[in-house]
């Protein structure tokens, strides 16, 4: 038996009601989905999710993984469990039908993507770095090359990396120095990468590596960077893998956390060069990275969701079993679930979580409907607001997941400490996700320098407006949401003032979108999770009117959102009181001073 089973009642509910599924099934890429077989994935995903990835997530951790001759070696479960992975079709669930993939929305996929992380998050980014990859090929290769290497890629028989980092660049890209010699109509690329994940391994046939690197006469800067796609091993003419493409993995990283997942340093060329192709024009490689990089933020969102789900189902079962004290008003010692501080921190995981829950799944729905809208009119707003999402969606929920997979290990007291539990291992598997696919630092600049000033608050503006008007429908649901109504008032009212603030102070302080971008963002992420929960709330209240069978569910639904509005946004205060004192504080100390 298991000791994940997904949450799918809650999964349901917010893909209907806060990811608005029935409006993206409306649209005509989505003609054929229904709700069925909407239902139907959701329920094969939890069975495979709790039945094959989940009993191997701590054998993972426990064995790890090691470089054999150059090769990367896995636990031969991870080896079994995806190749069962590929026979189930779970990698191609939203890709392009083109290419074998079963076109099903992000707004479904994404709580497969929570699924999958859950029961074992090592694994779990193997599938989402493929369907990364996927993506950006899909967008910009040439049609011979996908032809060559998407359908493989969709069905898993191929899986795909990301290879951006080198020693001296990481968040700063522009100074990365990989090589890409053109020869005919293909490149030679050398350069050494590192933390490259699932760089190596034996579970896919073949491995495609899309790099950044320069080209020979590349201006310095982000300006000269190209993206190539480099296979690990080199094609045969019938499109087979055949000899190995000079691609080695050096060493892996022996790391807090995701011990199974491999984080390769990778030498490319070392003899003589790895053949690659160009993928997009030449120095817009970023660009076309991009495109990769903005979905696996979303997966990395995703990935605390589903680490802090873990954490509080666990967190949950050993407080009803766990017998400690006495509690006011009841006879003999009690499972630690009475005490009060422990029901404060069961409630703030559910809660919380439930609110980045909602603003990842959101987000999916923004792009599915930025993507596939009738015409570009109705699309492109959604794709705004979903570009406004990614950074809060990456950094916020991933904030959340520390804060909550730690409250994991404080509910289970010492026995959270130690691993028998298997808690600990929620905690320092979700440590990276605040820092890798950008660091939250840099999504907080991301978030004020390209979301916020470019367009003079525009989009933050028009998404606050709608935001305010569900204003209306909580005012009539009377005083069981008052709270909740008073709450989200507050709290949008500081989004319009920090906004207004930096709008009206960046250009004198160049220090400022560095200085006060997480607060920011902490502010702009808890006050949209809030207005979810509102919005779960109200949906959860007419459900109840109507006389719906499932009242304890749709009560919770309510009660979330009751202690969230309590307990949650007065947080607000702090991130706004703190992004309104500038960078005056941060910076007075010279760095020698430290
Ligand atoms: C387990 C793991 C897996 C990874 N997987 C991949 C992968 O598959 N592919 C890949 O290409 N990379 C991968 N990475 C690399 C990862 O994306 C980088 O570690 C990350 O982007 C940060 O870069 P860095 O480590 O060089 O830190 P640095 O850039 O040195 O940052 C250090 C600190 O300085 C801050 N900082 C840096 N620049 C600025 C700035 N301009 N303004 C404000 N603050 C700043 C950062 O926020 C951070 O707090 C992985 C890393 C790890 C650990």
């Amino acid at each position: 038996m298991s000791d994940y089973q997904a949450p799918l009642k809650q999964m349901r509910f917010t893909i209907e009601h806060l990811a608005e599924l029935p409006e993206v099934l409306a649209l005509p890429a989505y003609s054929s989905v229904d709700a069925d077989t909407v239902e139907a994935v959701l329920e094969e995903a939890a069975k495979f999710a709790s039945g094959v990835l989940a009993p191997i997530n701590w054998l993972g951790d426990r064995q790890g993984v090691r470089v054999v001759d150059g090769a990367v070696q896995v636990p031969a479960e991870f080896s079994d469990a995806y190749a069962r992975f590929c026979e189930g079709g779970w990698p191609g669930i939203a890709s392009n039908p083109d290419y074998g993939g079963q076109g099903l929305p992000k707004a479904v996929a994404v709580a497969c993507d929570e699924m999958w992380a859950s029961a074992n998050v090592s694994f779990a980014l193997c599938p989402e770095l493929s369907q990364g990859a996927i993506l950006a090929m899909d967008r910009h290769a040439t049609e011979e090359l996908k032809q060559q290497f998407l359908e493989k890629l969709v069905s898993g028989q191929w899986a795909g990396t990301m290879c951006l980092t080198e020693p001296q660049a990481g968040s700063d890209l522009s100074s990365l120095t990989t090589k890409a010699e053109p020869i005919g109509d293909r490149y030679l690329v050398s350069g050494r990468k590192i933390y490259i994940t699932w760089g190596d391994h034996p579970m896919a046939e073949n491995i495609v590596h899309l790099v950044l690197a320069r080209l020979p006469d590349a201006p310095a800067g982000t300006k000269g960077i190209s993206l190539f796609l480099v296979p690990k091993y080199k094609l045969n003419l019938d499109g087979t893998p055949g000899p190995l493409n000079d691609v080695r993995a050096v060493s892996v990283e022996h790391k807090l956390g995701i011990h199974a997942s491999p984080t390769a340093v990778l030498a490319f060329g070392d003899e003589g060069g790895s053949e690659g192709f160009l993928v997009g024009a030449p120095n817009e490689g970023l660009a076309a990275m991009f495109t990769m990089m903005n979905y696996m933020r979303l997966g990395v969102g995703v990935q605390g969701v589903g680490l802090a789900e873990r954490a509080y189902q666990k967190s949950v079962a050993y407080s009803r079993e766990r017998v400690q004290g006495r509690a006011p008003g009841e006879r003999g010692r009690v499972p630690i679930i009475r005490h009060p501080d422990v029901r404060r921190m069961l409630l703030l995981m559910r809660s919380l979580n439930q609110a980045c829950r909602a603003v990842c799944y959101y987000t999916a729905g923004c792009l599915d409907r930025g993507t596939h809208g009738v015409d570009e009119q109705s699309a492109a707003p959604w794709m705004t607001r979903a570009e406004l999402l990614t950074p809060v969606a990456k950094a916020w929920c991933t904030e959340v997941a520390q804060e909550l997979t730690s409250l994991g290990v404080q509910v289970h007291g010492g026995m959270g400490y130690v691993e028998e539990t298997g808690v600990a291992q929620f905690f320092r598997d979700a440590r990276i996700a605040s820092i890798y696919e950008g660091t939250n630092g840099i999504q907080a600049i991301d978030l004020v320098g390209r979301k916020l000033v470019r367009d003079g608050g525009a989009t933050v503006s028009a998404f606050v407006s709608d935001m305010r008007a569900l204003d209306a429908a909580l005012a009539n649901a009377g005083e069981r949401l008052a709270a909740t109504r008073a709450a989200l008032a507050k709290g949008l009212d500081e989004i319009v003032q920090c906004s207004s603030y930096i709008l009206g102070a960046e250009r004198k302080d160049p220090e400022l979108a560095s200085a006060v971008g997480f607060n920011y963002l902490m502010l702009v992420g808890n006050v949209i999770g809030g207005w979810q929960l509102a919005r779960g709330a109200l949906a959860a209240l007419r459900e109840l009117e109507a006389g719906a069978s499932d009242r304890t569910f749709l009560e919770v639904q309510v009660v979330m959102s009751e202690f969230y509005a309590e307990q949650v946004m007065p947080r607000n205060l702090a991130y706004g009181a703190t992004v309104r004192t500038g960078s005056r504080s941060t910076m007075a100390l010279a760095a020698e001073s430290f």
